[in-house]
């Protein structure tokens, strides 16, 4: 029944993710059922949906943490992860954290190089335990830039952050992204978040991409905009969380200037 399809290789020049009709069973429940998503190299995408509707599962796949599947995946090799916990190694001081299992040089400069990107240059000589919680986050994406990745996993790498320390990430992963355009594929529940930083959202439910929004505004945004506020309702609404008395009017009136559903 499983078979393992994950091809750790670039799908063409165009594309940095390309699963076709993938199914992921825990048991007999499909927790991913028929999900088809593309992801253009250099695109930054988001991705919202319940709890619970296998954001993580299907990033796990991506990652080739869980080859159990059955469909078509192919992602880009040069792939880096970072998960909702740092995970930074309790034995290990910060910087060697950074380096460990690089291929290549594994100097404290090169470690320091990829923790002044994420402005924690000074903690390198730290304990893990010695950080904050957003200093543990920064130092995290830290280990995963200085792979240098042409796609970029993050499974709700902000969730843990106080709110200032979040809009500090964010605005570093937004540089970032601006500088070296890796494809990034993030999850998050913060529709906000989404809009900041995606060119598109998606919408998980009941196992696969039910609904795609094109975010389409230069940068940097503005989100108190109008037009945030109108995709902010159409997104809410698809996760249910919006008022159903405001639905009707707005999903009419928005839904063809604003989005497609996904195919
Ligand atoms: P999300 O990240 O969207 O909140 P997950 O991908 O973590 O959701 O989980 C999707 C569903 O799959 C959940 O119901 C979860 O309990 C189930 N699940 C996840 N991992 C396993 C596992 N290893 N074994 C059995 N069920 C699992
Ligand atoms: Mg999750």
């Amino acid at each position: 029944m499983s078979r393992s399809l994950n091809h750790p290789v670039a799908v063409d020049d165009t594309l940095a993710v390309r699963v076709r009709d993938l199914t992921k069973r825990f048991g007999a429940r499909r927790v991913i059922d028929g999900l088809s998503l593309e992801i253009r190299r250099g695109e930054f995408v988001a991705l919202a949906g319940p709890s619970g509707c296998g954001k993580s599962t299907l990033l796990r796949v991506l990652a080739g943490l869980d080859r159990e599947i059955d469909g078509a995946v192919r992602v880009s090799a040069k792939r880096g992860v970072a998960f909702q916990a740092p995970r930074l190694l309790p034995s290990r001081r910060v910087w060697k954290n950074i380096v460990l299992g690089l291929p290549g040089d594994r100097s404290r400069k090169r470690a320091d190089a990829a923790l002044a990107e994420v402005g924690l240059a000074h903690r390198g000589g730290a304990w893990p335990k010695d950080l904050s919680g957003g200093e543990a986050q920064r130092a995290a994406l830290a280990r995963v830039l200085a792979r240098n990745p042409d796609l970029l996993l993050l499974d709700e790498p902000f969730a843990a952050l106080d709110a200032l320390t979040r809009l500090t990430v964010q605005a570093l992963v937004s540089q970032r992204w601006e500088r070296h355009r890796q494809a990034i594929l993030l999850v998050t529940h913060d529709i906000g978040e989404a809009l900041l930083l995606a060119d598109r959202v998606l919408v998980m439910k009941e196992g696969r991409i039910a609904f795609e929004l094109i975010v389409d505004s230069p940068r940097p945004r503005d989100i108190d905009s109008e037009y945030f506020a109108q995709a902010k309702h159409v997104l809410l609404a698809q996760l249910g969380i919006a008022r159903h008395d405001d639905l009707e009017a707005d999903a009419d009136a928005n839904q063809d200037s604003l989005v497609r559903a996904a195919a």
